[in-house]
């Protein structure tokens, strides 16, 4: 089997303030191990306003954690209000940024010209762009998951290199078991994030396909992580809602 090594990223979006998050990050060093964090790697995605607090912990102390941010902007620099740029991030020592959640997608109408932008703008700073692809209900119901989301990811990876698409991670979220408690089974995971790695295998070659993860997200949780991440095709998981409990956070990364 290909040596991926499994991924569990915390996406915290819209939650946990300064203390929250150093109090947070704190319980996670005194919980996990170095032959678990070894074994693992975590990595906890905050609001940028917790980038530096979590920064200032991970250096500090020198913890195996890994970190990143939720969304960047395309453009380098300028009159774009609100906007964080890939180099704001780079500076502060993110290696990860997650590109295209459903949630950004839908209430940001991002779309996938955008999407494409934005990975091609972290692929730049040498960040990870965690790419989230997935279908809404309608499309599952319709038998048409595989095809869409191997249409979001042609879009996304649109005029990159093999050696750039193999730095990056991909996750599945379908949007019907983000935050709805509706797990996909590890069938239903298994089965996209094959097509996933199939469809790179054969854009961009069965060495890139090889190193690529791929992740599930949707409602993973202490109890479904073990069955989702059995699976040979999930290389990890991208997780909201249970992310941002401690306890529970810990036992999703000790699943093994
Ligand atoms: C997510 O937002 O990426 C996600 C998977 O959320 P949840 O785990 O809460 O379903």
């Amino acid at each position: 089997a290909p040596a991926r090594r499994p991924l569990m990223a915390g996406n915290w979006k819209m939650n946990l303030n300064h203390l929250e998050a150093n109090l947070f990050v704190q319980k996670l060093a005194a919980s996990l191990n170095e032959q678990q964090l070894s074994d693992v790697e975590v990595v906890v995605l905050p609001p940028y306003t917790d980038i530096r607090t979590v920064q200032t912990l991970v250096d500090g102390d020198k913890l195996m954690i890994g970190y990143g941010a939720q969304d960047l902007s395309p453009h380098a620099k300028g009159a774009y209000t609100g906007e964080i740029s890939g180099a704001m991030l780079a500076k502060l020592g993110c290696q990860y940024v997650v590109v295209g959640h459903s949630e950004r997608r839908q209430y940001h109408h991002e779309d996938d010209a955008l999407v494409n932008a934005k990975v091609k703008t972290a692929l730049g700073h040498e960040i990870t762009p965690i790419l989230c692809i997935g279908e809404g209900l309608p499309i599952r119901e319709a038998g048409e998951h595989v095809a869409h989301c191997v249409s979001q990811l042609d879009a996304a990876l649109d005029k990159l290199k093999a050696e750039q698409v193999a730095k990056v991670v991909v996750a599945y979220e379908p949007v019907w078991a983000i935050g709805t408690g509706k797990t996909a089974t590890p069938e239903d995971a298994q089965e996209v994030c094959a097509a996933i790695r199939a469809r790179i295998a054969e854009k961009f070659g069965a060495e890139t396909a090889a190193v690529v993860r791929v992740l599930y997200g949707g409602s993973v949780k202490a109890v479904n992580v073990a069955s989702i991440m059995a699976k040979p095709d999930v290389d990890g998981a991208l997780v909201g809602g249970a992310s941002i409990d401690a306890e529970e956070w810990v036992q999703i990364c000790r699943f093994p």
